[in-house]
């Protein structure tokens, strides 16, 4: 059941479900195989617009807010989780940073190449001693007259192969201490000097590119910086508050896509003379795997109407991002049991949800990060 969908986020929703349906589903097990999504996957996703879902439609998107995101990225999660977070993070970590804090001419060169689909975005944070300690990044930006010389090493970046540009972030300013001396800047793909490194081999969103990015003097410039010269922690951690709206919608798909193979198994299944989802041990599992999808997938609407009314949402996006991808897990791990042996073969698709599922409590800010964010707003309150 859906919660309150009116006409057009119905219609959105069917518009994403059928595409999940008819090339996700039966194309995720290849791409995963593969370690990669095909062009199909690319070509099908411009042409329902989903590469520019929330870019406004002057820049040639269709002009969506968080809350038909999060309603399009459940539906691609639940066919597909590698696709799924490729969407998220383009609109999400990339088209979004850029419409909010970009400026007019920053906003032309890219939104409606990013909305199309000609150009895929990244979003570089992450470094080798710069996880959940963001603020701690060493990757430098020296200002060089109109200028600014960029280098040091990024890690984990999500569309790292596909990027034609990378939203990286860079300490501007040495003197100023962690947070306070970062800036972020659009560095286009083609940039001289920035290089794909290594390609992560990953326990689940296999075909999801990962890699490492390479800065060696990539000079951009000074019209690149994105936001205030100086803010761009502050322009980062409100970009991961959509972004984990995303990750919770993530979560709630891929939990979808659980919940829906636990019920098929569980009737067709026989054992001891009946179809197992008779026993009410795995009727109780079924309950729970149902009631806290449900109780996740409000949480993840809750917070994307929050990030729409412009208000801000860090409480709600780390507490959908928490319940959710706790809840992923949960539906990931019963359906297995609720698969038996068969669960634990390639045969059935349930071990990739498993796998799939396992992520969404890491990125864009582990568990224990969210509890921090989380507790901090409330004894602030
Ligand atoms: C597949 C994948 C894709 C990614 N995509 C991107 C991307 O596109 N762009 C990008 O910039 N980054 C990306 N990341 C990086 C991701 O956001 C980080 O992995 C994440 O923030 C955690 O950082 P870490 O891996 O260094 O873990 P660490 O920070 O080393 O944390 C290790 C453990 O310690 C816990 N911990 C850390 N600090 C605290 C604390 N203060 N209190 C309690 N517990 C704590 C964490 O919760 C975690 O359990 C990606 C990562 C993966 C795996």
């Amino acid at each position: 059941m859906d919660f309150n969908l009116d006409e057009q986020l119905t219609m959105v929703r069917d518009m994403a479900r059928g595409f999940a349906n008819d090339v996700l589903v039966p194309n995720a097990p290849k791409h995963d195989r593969q370690a990669k999504l095909g062009p199909e996957i690319y070509e099908g996703i411009a042409e329902l617009g989903l590469w520019g879902l929330t870019v406004p439609e002057e820049y040639d998107g269709a002009g969506m807010g968080s809350i038909e995101l999060a309603v399009v990225l459940v539906e691609l999660n639940r066919g597909c989780a590698s696709t799924g977070v490729t969407v998220s993070v383009h609109n999400s970590l990339v088209c979004a940073p850029i419409i909010r804090h970009g400026v007019a001419e920053q906003k032309q060169t890219w939104l409606p190449r990013l909305a199309s689909g000609e150009v895929i975005g990244a979003y570089c944070l992450t470094e080798a001693n710069a996880g959940s300690d963001a603020a701690a990044l060493e990757t430098s930006a020296v200002r060089d007259g109109d200028n600014w010389i960029l280098n040091g090493t990024k890690l984990w970046v999500t569309n790292g192969a596909d990027a034609g540009v990378y939203i990286v972030y860079a300490r501007s300013d040495p003197s100023e201490p962690r947070a306070r001396g970062i800036s972020a800047f659009l560095v286009p793909g083609d940039s001289p000097g920035l290089s794909v490194g290594k390609q992560e081999k990953k326990t689940g969103i296999r075909a999801s590119s990962t890699t490492e990015i390479l800065l060696e003097n990539v000079c951009v410039p000074h019209a690149n910086l994105l936001g205030a010269e100086g803010r761009g922690f502050h322009l980062a951690m409100d970009t991961l508050d959509g972004g984990r709206i995303g990750i919770a919608s993530q979560a709630v798909g891929i939990g979808q896509a659980c919940l829906e193979a636990a019920l098929k198994y569980s009737n067709e299944r026989e054992q001891f003379g009946k179809s197992i989802g008779h026993f009410q041990a795995i009727q109780w599992k079924l309950a729970d795997m149902s009631t806290q999808l449900e109780a996740a997938r409000l949480l993840t609407f809750r917070a994307a109407k929050a990030r729409d009314s412009g208000e801000s949402c860090s409480q709600e996006a780390a507490q959908a991002k928490l319940f959710a991808s706790r809840t992923a897990n949960f539906c990931a791990d019963e359906c297995l049991q609720i698969h038996g042996g068969a669960g634990y073969t390639d045969d059935f698709h349930v071990e990739r949800l498993l796998r799939d599922a396992r992520i969404t409590e890491i990125y864009e800010g582990a568990t224990d990060i969210q509890r921090i964010v989380i507790a901090r707003k409330l004894l602030a309150s």
